[in-house]
């Protein structure tokens, strides 16, 4: 059985119906502070927060747990900034019981839900995972920070892990069982379906202004189902011992600027709407695009719905289904 922490979240869910397409027997441990429990599909939902220790453990005995595949963190950059005590204690305090767990149960397979964030302003384009390690909120540091811990893990404790540093996360399963859904939503994607759908006045473009083709950031999308494929890929080689403590970044290696992103939703939607151009938002990197090779080599993965048309089609369908 695997364990999916923040599994009623955005990947976590994706990652969810991945597995039990597969066939696996999936448990999903969440708060449901941002989850949903409607996105867990057939799996066994336990409701709990993986800072309360002693609740970990009683999950650790009451199912047989044989890998993690751990999601569950605060993930609002700004609201990192305002707040790093709480994220600081919810996303580091949480990975290490569910680490201590883990070792205590003999548990030694993880997979981690980590970010490009880790980066911060990138000196070179493609990022790859041999780039500085700069975060700029306190979100990336605390996924940096976990990344550190899992390495020190693993040569203490031989727990293995693959942690993978996320790129632009977008899109909806193409089957329309589970997609975007967060409340408040900061995402460019759905702010953008709002703004077609009439539920918002405009689309602000935060920056024109930067050193990009058209002024507006430049970032790589990846869809969210071959996000998941990526981490059923990482915990077969787990399984298989070609990997125990690696690090991949997972992107598409393409860049868009926000304004052919949002160009692109008018020409989907088929719906016209305003867009204006405001304030840079802090910390936005001018531009951010992966090299992936690493994962296409040592995980063999090859993204299979990671065109724009299809990233931004899928999350249309799922979007005016949940929200209309
Ligand atoms: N963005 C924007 N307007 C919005 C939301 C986002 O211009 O209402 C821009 C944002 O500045 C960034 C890009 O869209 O350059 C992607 O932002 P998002 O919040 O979707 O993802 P992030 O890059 O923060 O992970």
């Amino acid at each position: 059985m695997i364990l999916v922490t923040g599994g009623a979240g955005y990947v976590g869910s994706h990652t969810v119906l991945a597995l039990l397409d597969k066939g696996m027997d999936v448990v999903v441990l969440d708060n449901l502070s941002t989850g949903h429990r409607d996105l867990v599909g057939n799996a066994t939902l336990v409701v709990g927060d993986l800072t309360d220790k002693s609740f970990v453990e009683s999950v650790f005995e009451k199912f047989p747990i044989e890998g993690v595949f751990h999601f569950a963190a605060k993930s609002i950059v700004p609201e990192s900034m305002e707040n790093p005590d709480t994220y600081y204690r919810n996303n580091i305090i949480g990975t290490i019981n569910l680490l201590s767990t883990m070792k205590n149960h003999d548990v030694d397979k993880l997979v981690f839900s980590s970010t490009a964030a880790i980066y911060g302003e990138p000196d070179q384009i493609p990022i790859t995972e041999e780039s500085p390690k700069k975060p700029q909120n306190v979100y990336g540091h605390t996924k940096l920070f976990i990344e550190e811990i899992l390495k020190q893990y693993f040569r203490a404790y031989a727990l293995k892990s693959v942690s993978l540093r996320y790129f632009n996360a977008a899109g909806a399963d193409p089957e329309g069982r589970a997609g975007e859904d967060h409340n408040p939503e900061t995402h460019l994607l759905p702010i953008a379906f709002n703004v077609a759908l009439g539920k918002r006045k405009e689309f602000t473009i935060f920056g024109n202004d930067y050193p990009t083709t058209d002024g507006t950031c430049i970032r790589d999308f990846i869809h969210v189902s071959d996000l998941a494929e990526a981490h059923l890929l990482a915990f077969e080689k787990l399984e298989s011992g070609e990997l125990s403590c690696h690090s991949f970044n997972l992107g598409s290696e393409k860049g868009y600027s926000v304004n052919q992103i949002v160009q692109t939703v008018k020409d989907i939607t088929g719906r016209d709407f305003p867009v204006t151009y405001g304030e840079r938002r802090a910390g936005d990197p001018a531009i951010l695009i992966a090299s992936s090779q690493q994962a296409h080599e040592k995980l063999q993965w090859r993204p299979k719905y990671s065109n724009l048309e299809s990233i931004v089609s899928t999350a249309w369908m799922w979007h005016k289904k949940r929200f209309k």
